[in-house]
């Protein structure tokens, strides 16, 4: 087997028609494991470009092509400058807007499992990421009566301060050496993620990425690992003291009221369809 399963809440085995939502193009290859043998449809936030406006997209689409993985409706049409500015003005319906597309894409392809980014406080498209799924995940159970598994996994454990946590509700799969060295050569191969898989690597070892750990979420709209101030609030203070960037994201000002905004959003909607689907059955 190129992948076994060491741990899982749940029997991983019974969902076939999988969702892996991205909030940037490349996070999937953390996982590469779990989506070269479950292959769940691929969606992506945004486009990862950065502040140099680069999409990443290309890249994503033709490393998801090789494993044959479908893609989603939402795959990185919004660019990182765009989320970014949403973000600063609290854009709620371009954030709503996301949660409308990926529910009814959930609904219409009866996804069963989805796998996405954590809120780790590292990154606000991360977190934003992770509520979208929520609220996603949320109104689809409620559209069509059926139970949506929802999971996620870190990209920032090798960044300093942050620390790994792992529990029972830890699904967790070990690569064979095949399978990790296809990993490691595709995370190599994805040029415009050289650098930052250089120093993932160099501070974990290759090893460390044989194992995939994928984490049920139990209480959607938290945020996992935040105690006062975000890692992307402080990055974003340096930035401006550098003079390099013109305003910080902060949680409490921009982050907070998005994610409520969804929350409210999703249950409302979620209401709306369990009613509709009550009136229909
Ligand atoms: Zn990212
Ligand atoms: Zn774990």
């Amino acid at each position: 087997m190129p992948l076994s399963c060491l741990c899982a809440p749940e029997s991983l085995r019974s969902f076939d028609r999988p969702a892996l939502v991205a909030g940037h193009p490349g996070h999937e290859l953390k996982v590469f494991g779990w989506m070269s043998e479950y292959r769940p449809r691929l969606y992506l936030i945004t486009d990862g470009g950065g502040r140099h406006g680069i999409s990443r997209v290309p890249t994503s689409a033709a490393l998801a092509g090789r494993h044959g993985i479908q893609r989603g409706e939402t795959f990185g049409s919004a660019s990182d400058s765009r989320i970014y500015h949403a973000i600063l003005e609290r854009d709620f319906s371009f954030f709503l807007n996301l949660v409308e597309e990926l529910s009814s894409s959930f609904v219409e392809h009866s996804v069963d499992l989805v796998a996405g980014d954590a809120a780790e406080g590292f990154n606000p498209t991360h977190d934003l990421c992770r509520a979208i799924i929520d609220g996603a995940v949320l109104i689809a159970e409620r559209a069509t009566g059926r139970t949506i598994a929802n999971y996620e996994f870190c990209l920032a454990e090798w960044e300093h301060g942050f620390t790994e946590k792992h529990d029972n509700g830890c699904a967790h799969f070990r690569l064979d050496k095949r399978l990790l060295d296809q990993k490691l050569q595709a995370a190599e191969n994805y040029a415009e993620l050289r650098d930052e898989v250089q120093r993932a690597v160099a501070r974990r070892g290759k090893d460390y990425f044989r194992t995939e750990c994928l984490h049920k979420v139990v209480q959607p709209f938290q945020q996992r690992q935040i105690s006062g101030k975000p890692f992307y609030e402080r990055w974003g203070e340096q930035r401006v003291a550098e003079g390099e960037y013109q305003s910080v994201i902060r949680f409490q000002q921009h982050v907070l009221p998005i994610i409520d905004a969804m929350m409210g959003h999703a249950s409302l909607a979620a209401v709306d369809a369990a009613s509709a689907l009550a009136l229909t059955s």
